[in-house]
């Protein structure tokens, strides 16, 4: 390797995989050369979270991040580490100075059918990770009275004033708000992952309802296609189309797959655990952060397994599923590979991936998987064993 990769460590068991993984199925491979970042809540603490910033400016800088999981910390984490402070999300920290959108694919193996029968390739989600209601203003309004929604000038003009309601009883208020700086960059970081990935990019809304707010986002994604991307997606042979939000539903569950799926914020909340349940598992979701300036910062779409985490202090061997995990990094490592013109780091990268179908095909795999898996023979291992398995696989793809 030439260019550094910034390796982010993390918490509980996937901390303890992170560490497996590095040692079967990467340092005697590759010649790795990390950043190294311990984002593990103790490092956290120990620097204020200062850690968490250093390591995103570092991914801003190389432009490739592997990322383990990590605790978001609350009040019972606080007594369980002796925070001094409730430190924010470290995704959230990342993807605020990236400014970057997640990106959501599962991982497909013959023997698990997606729910819905007639998925053939993956959906890939991409959610839109900043404002609407997530940044709303709330007001539960408890008497007859007039709602209205005001703008204000940085001159102190008013600018509009319009009625949203006059209660007649009680009910409640919600006012939201989304940027044009953001707005852009979430489509471009969706233009720009669709091209990566050679496939057709959709986009969703209700702009028939919302005629002005949602109305906007399809407007913006419309002119930077036109200006922007239009040549280069037809150059690639993939396509981009809007359409309304109910209708996409339909198509996407009449589809095949194979497509990135662009969601407003909400939409992309609540559509993501839909399209990674329906394909299976959480422990099979890989999740990329891309920023519309071409940082990607890979990761398991999992959090930190704290249960199994509890039995494995207790000496107890966990049957946890390091999929995901190990996708993050063949996925760094292909990025990390396809930007330095490195093709044997791509080239170990895909191995390793095989590898990992190789083991699942044979039926090897971990207790999570054991449950979903149909028309193969399977047994059950442990987490260590599944990795040595792969291992195995991945020593003799290499040998070949
Ligand atoms: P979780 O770690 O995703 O685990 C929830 C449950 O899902 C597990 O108990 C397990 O079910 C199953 N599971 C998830 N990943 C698995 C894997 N790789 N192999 C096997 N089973 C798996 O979610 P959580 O327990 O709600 O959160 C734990 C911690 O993770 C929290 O502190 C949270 O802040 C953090 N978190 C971090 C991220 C991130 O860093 N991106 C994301 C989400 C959550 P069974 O127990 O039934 O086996
Ligand atoms: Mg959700």
């Amino acid at each position: 390797m030439t260019t550094p990769l910034v390796e982010l460590d993390g918490d509980e068991m996937t901390r303890i995989l992170w560490q497996m993984i590095k040692d079967d199925l990467i340092l005697p491979f590759v010649d790795l050369k990390a950043e190294y970042y311990d984002l593990g809540l103790v490092h956290r603490e120990e620097t204020k979270d200062a850690v968490t910033y250093e390591a995103a400016h570092a991914i801003a800088k190389y432009g490739v991040g592997v990322k383990c999981a990590t605790i978001t910390p609350n009040e019972l984490r606080m007594s369980e580490y002796n925070l001094s402070e409730k430190y924010k999300s470290p995704n959230g920290t990342l993807r605020a100075i990236l400014d970057g959108t997640v990106f959501r694919t599962p991982i497909c193996i013959d023997s698990i059918k997606p729910v819905v029968k007639n998925w053939k390739k993956p959906i890939t989600i991409a959610r839109h990770a900043y404002g609407d209601v997530y940044k709303a203003t709330e007001y539960r309004v408890g008497e007859e009275g007039k709602a209205e929604l005001v703008f204000t000038d940085k001159n102190g003009n008013e600018k509009f004033r319009e009625t949203i309601y006059d209660f007649e009883c009680p009910g409640v208020i919600q006012g939201m708000y989304n940027k044009d700086s953001s707005i852009k960059s979430f489509a471009r970081a969706c233009f720009e992952y669709a091209l990566d990935a050679k496939e057709d990019l959709w986009f969703s809304s209700k702009d028939t309802i919302s005629k002005s707010y949602d109305q906007h986002f399809r407007d913006v994604f419309e002119e930077i296609f036109e200006k922007e991307y239009k040549d280069a997606f037809e150059k690639a042979g993939i396509t981009y189309f809007y359409t309304l939000i109910d209708d996409a539903i339909a198509r996407v569950v009449r589809s095949e797959g194979g497509f990135v799926w662009a969601c407003k914020n909400y939409d992309g909340d609540v559509m993501s655990d839909m399209i990674s349940t329906a394909f299976g598992s959480l422990a099979m979701m890989t999740s990329v952060l891309v920023s519309p300036d071409g940082k990607y910062e890979y990761e398991a779409a999992h959090g930190t397994v704290t249960r199994h985490y509890y039995k494995y202090l207790e000496g107890e061997e966990t049957s946890t599923n390091p999929m995901a995990t190990i996708f993050a990094w063949s996925g760094a490592f292909k990025k990390r590979g396809e930007l330095d013109n490195n093709q044997e780091l791509v080239n170990y990268a895909t191995s390793l991936e095989q590898a990992c179908f190789d083991t699942l095909n044979s039926g090897v795999m971990t207790k999570d998987l054991v449950h979903l898996a149909e028309g193969i023979e399977t047994k059950q291992v442990n987490s260590k064993d599944f990795i040595k398995e792969i291992k195995k696989n991945l020593e003799a793809i290499l040998s070949k």
